[in-house]
C-alpha cells in the first residue's frame, strides 16, 4: 500500500552524521519539509527523535532506520526488534534493516520476520548483491534497496551508481526494487527508473550541504590551478630514460629534465621513480595536472597498465594514475607512449587540422597511434595501433613479440643495420646516405619498401589524410620519406584522389614529454 504510492517517485534521505552543523532533529525536519515542498514522495530518516520531528512537520511516509555500532565496531542498520519498534512508534511506516551477509551474521532474517509479525509494518532489506537480495526476499522482505552496494567488504570496489545492477535486481527478485546509494545527479535518478527501479532514494546529493560545497569547491580548485598556472607536467617513461618537463598550453617546453629509468627494479621502484619526478615537476614551477606516457598498454580511464612486456618487468597492473595522483595531490592522466605522441601531434604538431591520421614511431621498435574522426582510437581492449606487429611476411623473421614476420622486424634500427653492417649505428648510416653512400641508400630503400607495405594496409583500412613519421630513424632522413611516398603511391588504390600527406614529425627529442602533457591538457 505504502509502496504503491511511491511508484516512480523520489524519496529523500534526511540524515546528518555526528558533528555536522545540521545534526539535530529540527534541522532534519526542515530538510524533510523542503523535500516535500520540492516534490519528494517519501523520507528516509535515522532514529526515533528525527522521525518524530519529521512526522510533526510533514505528512509523507517515512522509511525508518536506527544506526547503531555493532560488536565489530561498524555501523549496523536497525540491529534489534526493539530499535525497530522505537522508530515505528515514532511514526515510521516502513523499517529498513541491513540484510547483507554481515547483517545476516547479526540475525537479520529472524529480526525481519519478527518485525513483520509483531510490529505489522513492511520491511525493506538494504543489500549489496543480487544473492543477498534473493535471500532477503525468501526470508520475507517486502522490498529491497541497493543501499549497501559499495559499502560491504564484498563490494568495496564499487564507487559509482550502477543502473545495470538495479536492472539485474529487477530481473532476479519479485518485489519492488528501490535504487539507493551514490545516486548523485538527477540524470542518475532518472536512469534508475529506466533500469526498472520502483522508486529512488537520494540523500547526500540533496541533504548534505557540506558535501555539495566540497564538490563545487573541488571543481573550481581544478579550474583555478589551470587558469593560474596554465601549464602541466609531462613525464615520458621510456625503457632507458625518463624525460620530463613543464609544458605551456601552446606546447612550449618551459623546463626539461631526464633521468635513467630503473626499468628492471620492479613495479614499486618504477612507481617511486615516477612519484619523485612528479614531485620535482610540481615543486619546480607549479603544474595544474600531470600527464604520463609509458610503454605498455594502458586503460586511459583508470590510468592502469593493462599489459606491459618484459622490457618493464612487473609493470602490468600498475595503478599509475591513482598512485602518482595520491602522492602529489594533483589529477594525473596516463596513456601509452605511442598514443600520447599522436595526441601531441593533434594538439601541438603536424596533425592540428587533421581528423583522420596515423603517427608512426620508428626506432628500436615500431609503434603507432591513430585518430579516427578526431578521436584517438584505443580498440576494445586498449591493444589497438600495434602497427609494428602487423604481419608483412608469413612465417618471416622473428620479432621481439614472439611472433614472426612482423613489420617491426623488417623496419627497426636493427633491421636497417643488418642491411649495411659496416655502420656502427643508424645515425651514421643515415648521415652516409645523405652524403650519397650507395649501400646506405640501398639499405634505407629496402626498409622503405617494407614500411610502405605495412602502411599501405593501414591506409586501405582507415583512409587517413596524414601519416606522421617520427623517431630516431626519421630524423634528417628525407630519403626515407621520399621512398615511402613513392612506394605508397604504387601500392594504394585511387592514389590520386586520396591526397594523402606523409610528413616527418616536427616535435623533436621531447615529443614524448609533449605527448604526456597533451594528454594531461585533454583529460585533467
Ligand atoms: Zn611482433
Amino acid at each position: 500500500m505504502i509502496l504503491s504510492s511511491l511508484k516512480h517517485r523520489l524519496i529523500v534521505s534526511c540524515q546528518a552524521p555526528d558533528g555536522d552543523p545540521f545534526r539535530d532533529p529540527d534541522s532534519m525536519a526542515r530538510f524533510a519539509e523542503a523535500a516535500a515542498l520540492g516534490g519528494a514522495a517519501g523520507i528516509r530518516a535515522n532514529g526515533p527523535e528525527d522521525i518524530r520531528a519529521i512526522r510533526a512537520r510533514v505528512d509523507l511516509p517515512v522509511f525508518g532506520i536506527q544506526k547503531s555500532i555493532a560488536s565489530d565496531g561498524r555501523v549496523l542498520i536497525t540491529p534489534s526488534v526493539k530499535s525497530a519498534q522505537a522508530v515505528v512508534e515514532a511514526g515510521a511506516s516502513i523499517v529498513a534493516i541491513d540484510c547483507t551477509a554481515r547483517g545476516r551474521r547479526y540475525g537479520a532474517f529472524e529480526r525481519l520476520r519478527e518485525i513483520r509479525n509483531r510490529l505489522r509494518v513492511p520491511v525493506m532489506a538494504d543489500i549489496a548483491t543480487v544473492e543477498e537480495a534473493i535471500a532477503a526476499v525468501e526470508a520475507g522482505a517486502d522490498t529491497v534497496a541497493s543501499t549497501m552496494r559499495g559499502y560491504t567488504d564484498e563490494t568495496a570496489g564499487v564507487t559509482r551508481f550502477e543502473p545495470e545492477f538495479i536492472a539485474e535486481l529487477v530481473r532476479c527478485v519479485p518485489v519492488p526494487v528501490l535504487a539507493e546509494g551514490r545516486v548523485s545527479t538527477p540524470e542518475e535518478a532518472a536512469s534508475a527508473l529506466r533500469a526498472g527501479a520502483h522508486a529512488v532514494i537520494v540523500g547526500t546529493a540533496i541533504t548534505a550541504p557540506r558535501r555539495i560545497v566540497q564538490v563545487f569547491a573541488g571543481a573550481m580548485d581544478r579550474e583555478r590551478r589551470r587558469l593560474v598556472t596554465g601549464q602541466v607536467a609531462g613525464i615520458d617513461l621510456g625503457g632507458t630514460n625518463t624525460k620530463y618537463g613543464l609544458v605551456a598550453s601552446d606546447g612550449r617546453l618551459l623546463s626539461e629534465g631526464v633521468a635513467p629509468t630503473p626499468w628492471s627494479a620492479g613495479r614499486e621502484a618504477l612507481l617511486g621513480h615516477l612519484k619523485r619526478i612528479a614531485r620535482e615537476c610540481v615543486e619546480g614551477g607549479g603544474a595544474a595536472s600531470i600527464g604520463i606516457a609509458t610503454a605498455g598498454w594502458v586503460d586511459p580511464s583508470s590510468g592502469e597498465v593493462v599489459y606491459a612486456t618484459g622490457n618493464l618487468p612487473g609493470w602490468t597492473g600498475a595503478q599509475i594514475a591513482a598512485e602518482v595522483s595520491e602522492a602529489v595531490g594533483l589529477p594525473v592522466a596516463v596513456e601509452n607512449d605511442a598514443n600520447a605522441l599522436a595526441v601531441a601531434e593533434f594538439r601541438f604538431g603536424a596533425a592540428r587540422s587533421a581528423r583522420n591520421f596515423v603517427v608512426i614511431t620508428l626506432g628500436t621498435g615500431l609503434g603507432g597511434g591513430c585518430y579516427i574522426d578526431g578521436k584517438l582510437n584505443h580498440g576494445s581492449h586498449f591493444f589497438a595501433n600495434a602497427i609494428g606487429h602487423m604481419p608483412v611476411e608469413p612465417d618471416g623473421a622473428p620479432c621481439t613479440c614472439g611472433l614472426r614476420g612482423c613489420l617491426e622486424a623488417y623496419t627497426n634500427a636493427a633491421a636497417l643495420l643488418r642491411r649495411a653492417p659496416q655502420f656502427a649505428n643508424a645515425e651514421q648510416l643515415i648521415h652516409a646516405a645523405n652524403g650519397g653512400d650507395e649501400s646506405a641508400r640501398a639499405a634505407i630503400s629496402a626498409q622503405a619498401v617494407y614500411l610502405a607495405s605495412g602502411l599501405a594496409a593501414v591506409v586501405q583500412l582507415l583512409d587517413p589524410e596524414l601519416l606522421v613519421l617520427s623517431g630516431g630513424l626519421v630524423q634528417n632522413n628525407t630519403l626515407l620519406l621520399t621512398r615511402v611516398r613513392e612506394e605508397l603511391s604504387r601500392r594504394l588504390t585511387v592514389w590520386d584522389q586520396r591526397r594523402l600527406e606523409v610528413c616527418a614529425s616536427g616535435l623533436g627529442y621531447h615529443g614524448g614529454v609533449l605527448g604526456a602533457a597533451a594528454v594531461a591538457f585533454e583529460r585533467c
